[in-house]
């Protein structure tokens, strides 16, 4: 089903809103881009700077391999050509938290060409549209320091922490058509960057931000004029953002103004954007090659060895998920979203769980406890081997389906072992024909009106005796046999 194009409704009719992001993911690495310091998130300001992310005269900047190799990783990740030959520029500026006045950045011949990530345009709905979302380009820059406002009444400091530290900017075309979409894009973005390993994607503490690209057209027209709004951290920002400069644009062009290319920011607290400074261009900078560093040249052995760290990738995880496994589209798609999950999944099966089971106990029992609790799967408080003999004990019959909600919820609280819980507890499910049928009796007995209404017609009754008779046996009865003999004993 094709679901409604967005649309801005103005006073003279709709607009249609162009979106292109352009993402600054910080490169999982220990050291710098072009130094040896410390990357860690949290550390007391200056305390992970080197001579060089303090630009001290005559230090020179040598590249990390391990930065460009996670670049190169997620371009691959992308579809995108990697370009055997790339080169670093300066972009010139002045800025309190740059010390060098410039910023080693990739302007003509970045590291990865075009790629692309395909969105579902609903990711609870494994039907949902898809649509593919192109990039035009990834590059690798050197990320500033900090300036902090909020620690003196009249001085600002700066923290060079995450001066030099490695960003891989990714630039994607402007071809997302509302903020779904555009939330959609950083979702998916985010988890191919996580699978990677190459970024943690982690938007409140700064290792994924946006910059946000909105201008508005009527239906069919051609592109109009763009405003970028910097820095967003958070993808439900994000969309707010859009949605909100979408409609400002809207407002200006219907009152018979221009859009001015500018660049803007985004108030959370405000929920609107707001001019910053107008827009400069690639000459303002100044670009030019970076005379401290060679063109960046990589053979072939480094890219196959890149290739071949790759893992499996989400849409592909989830087709074998699906197509291998037999697990519901659904249980694929929010297994496979992130990649902490989709490795507990994995670790439970391969403790001998059965996939399509333990798809449906982790997707509702285990995720509606974390919920709960607030905690993420990384911090489960049950293991996977806990999980996956909880499973077991389902698969071989010694618990029924509601006994193995009771002994998870003591697994949870206690941290004890399924099997133990069982053993200390009794929680066993008994399949004992003798002490149903005699519970079933007295069941009968003690209800002998209902008996006679049942065996009269009234089928739903059915579920009462059951109900009563699962009470009776402490809800230890295996809940098949139970039916079995009630509908031998009721007739
Ligand atoms: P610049 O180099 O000035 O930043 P680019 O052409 O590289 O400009 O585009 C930057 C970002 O802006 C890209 O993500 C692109 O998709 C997006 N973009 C370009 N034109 C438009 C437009 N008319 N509306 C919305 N986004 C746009
Ligand atoms: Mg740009």
């Amino acid at each position: 089903m094709m679901t409604a194009a967005y649309r801005i409704e103005g006073a003279t009719g709709a607009w249609e809103v162009v979106i292109g992001l352009e993402v600054h993911a910080q490169v999982t690495s220990n050291a710098k881009l072009f130094s040896g310091a410390a990357t860690a998130f949290g550390a007391e300001p200056n305390t992970q700077v080197s001579l060089v992310d303090a630009a001290m005269p005559g230090m020179l900047p040598v590249p990390n391999r391990e930065c460009i190799r996670q670049a190169v990783r997620t371009g691959m990740a992308i579809g995108a050509p990697i370009n055997k030959w790339s080169r670093f520029d300066r972009k010139n500026y002045f800025y309190a938290d740059l010390p060098q006045g410039y910023q080693i950045s990739q302007l003509y011949h970045p590291l990865v060409g075009e790629g692309r990530i395909e969105i579902s345009l609903d990711d609870k709905d494994p039907e949902a549209e898809t649509k593919t979302i192109g990039i035009e380009r990834i590059h690798v820059e050197q990320d500033a320091g900090k300036l902090m406002h909020d620690q003196h009444p009249t001085r600002s400091y700066v923290d060079l922490n995450r001066s030099g530290v490695a960003l891989m900017e990714i630039v994607s075309r402007p071809d997302m058509r509302s903020p779904t979409e555009a939330g959609a894009y950083l979702r998916k973005l985010r988890a191919i960057l996580r699978y990677v390993g190459s970024c943690d994607g982690n938007m409140e503490q700064g290792s994924m931000r946006a910059d946000v690209n909105v201008s508005v057209r009527r239906p069919g027209e051609g592109l109009g004029t763009r405003t970028e709004t910097k820095n967003v951290n958070s993808v439900r920002f994000v969309m707010a953002a859009i949605e909100g400069e979408a409609r400002r644009q809207v407002d200006v062009l219907e009152a018979g103004g221009t859009i001015v290319q500018e660049t803007r920011l985004y108030d959370p607290d405000r929920n609107e954007t707001r001019s910053m400074r107008s827009k400069e261009d690639a000459h303002d900078y100044r670009y030019f090659p970076d005379p401290d560093l060679l063109p960046l040249e990589l053979d072939d052995a480094f890219l196959s060895e890149c290739e071949a760290s790759l893992p499996e990738l989400p849409d592909a995880k989830r087709h074998r998920y699906e197509t291998v496994l037999g697990i519901s589209a659904y249980n694929a798609g929010v297994i496979t979203a992130d990649v902490e999950t989709a490795r507990w999944f994995e670790l439970v099966l391969d403790q001998g769980a059965k996939p399509v089971p333990a798809a449906n106990w982790l997707t509702s029992e285990l995720f509606g406890a974390l919920n709960r609790l607030g905690r993420d799967i990384v911090d489960s408080p049950v293991s996977q081997t806990q999980a996956a003999e909880l499973l077991s004990l389902v698969a071989d019959g010694t618990l029924s389906g509601s006994l193995s909600k009771q002994v998870f919820e003591i697994m949870l609280e206690t941290g004890e072992d399924p099997g133990a819980i069982v053993e200390a507890r009794g929680l066993r499910q008994t399949s004992d024909t003798g002490a149903i049928e005699a519970e079933i009796a007295k069941v009968m007995d003690a209800n002998a009106d209902k008996v006679a209404d049942y065996r009269c017609g009234k089928d739903k009754l059915f579920g009462f005796f059951v109900g009563q008779t699962m009470k009776a046996m402490g809800g230890k009865a295996n809940p098949a046999v139970v039916n079995d003999l009630l509908k031998k004993a009721l007739g």
